[in-house]
């Protein structure tokens, strides 16, 4: 997947990293246009909500200066802020949305040794083996396509950790990760939709057959693995949706994945913030914001109401159990 940009804004800084020096390199066609932070960077602030997808098209480059872990207890223990934040892709629902409104375009961060130090520091430290999250703030496989991070990381921690490094992803590009050694320390888990979804929600993502086959390849590759479906949007006829969804895991997921993958189910949550950026920007396209089924959650953000969790929490256990009853699921949350 080539992954294009328009226009680099850069903290000046990153410039003295190797990476920073890389990305210059790269990038030397575009623009590339100083800020004081990447965290402020008032002309975009200041932009339309009609304008997000021509934000999504910036590559903004900095040096990671947060590196607070916050406590997590469903596949990981810590989620960790790792090398980028924000997204190139658009997907409808993005949860980077609710952080940083329409500025959730691709920031990388140049500083990759030092947040790998503090990580295995912090690994080293844990009583108990612990997994940490690196992928809850951007896709790293997406990531990878810019500044070739992954490789690094999966080799360095599986050479000198202790415990497991996991992050999702909705992107295929997994061909540089092979062959790495990885010594089984870094859980890859793909994240899943039917495809219809994935054509209407999940804008700029890879297609559902070529995600199945890099979850069938990493797992031949001896990573261990896991499946998401997530998020569960439940649109009109969505039990034939991810009925069929299910049934197409069944034929096309490999005995190896059967075996020894997990399953992970996460219902869709929204926000205000979702609604006002995608009625603007994205006018045509299917609206999320179901108000029979959904329910206010505080601060502006949605779920489904209990009576339609419910209802959804029986179906996937029944139609898994049914079709994939060899992989353990999770959780539905
Ligand atoms: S791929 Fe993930 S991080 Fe990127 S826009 Fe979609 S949900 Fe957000």
């Amino acid at each position: 997947m080539n992954v294009d940009f328009d226009a680099v804004y850069y903290e000046p800084d990153a410039l003295e990293y190797p990476l920073g020096q890389m990305l210059s390199q790269r990038y030397a066609d575009l623009p590339w246009i100083p800020v004081e932070s990447h965290n402020r960077i008032p002309e975009l602030s200041a932009a339309e909500n009609r304008e997000f997808p021509i934000l999504k098209r910036h590559l903004i480059v900095g040096v990671r200066k947060t590196h607070a872990y916050s406590q997590n207890n469903k596949v990981s223990n810590f989620l960790v802020p790792y090398t980028s934040s924000g997204c190139r892709a658009m997907c409808l629902y993005c949860y980077l949305v609710c952080n940083y409104n329409k500025c959730s375009y691709l920031r990388v961060f140049v500083n990759r040794e030092q947040m790998m130090e503090r990580l295995l520091k912090k690994d080293a430290a844990t009583p108990e083996l612990c997994t940490f999250e690196l992928g809850s703030n951007s896709d790293l496989v997406l990531e990878n396509v810019v500044t070739n991070n992954l490789p690094w990381t999966i080799e360095t921690f599986g050479r000198e950790g202790r415990g497991s490094i996991t992050f999702p992803t909705k992107f295929d590009m997994v061909e540089p990760l092979l062959q790495l050694d990885h010594r089984g320390k870094t859980i890859f888990r793909m994240s899943v939709n039917p495809e219809e979804v994935i054509r209407m929600v999940e804008l700029g993502t890879s297609p559902l057959p070529t995600r199945i086959q890099a979850l069938n390849n990493m797992a031949k590759a001896g990573y261990p693995v896991g499946l998401l479906i997530a998020p569960v949007i439940l649109l009109t006829g969505w039990k034939e949706l991810y009925g069929e969804l299910i049934e197409r895991l069944r034929v096309e997921l490999s005995d190896q994945v059967k075996r020894e993958g997990f399953l992970e189910i996460i219902l869709m949550t929204y926000s205000f913030v979702h609604n006002a950026i995608n009625s603007d920007a994205f006018p045509g396209l299917v609206p999320l914001l179901d108000r029979e089924k959904m329910t206010g959650r505080g601060r502006g953000k949605y779920c489904y109401r209990t009576e339609y969790r419910e209802e959804a929490e029986t179906f996937f256990r029944t139609m898994l159990e049914d079709k994939l009853p060899t992989m353990k699921l999770l959780y539905i949350s």
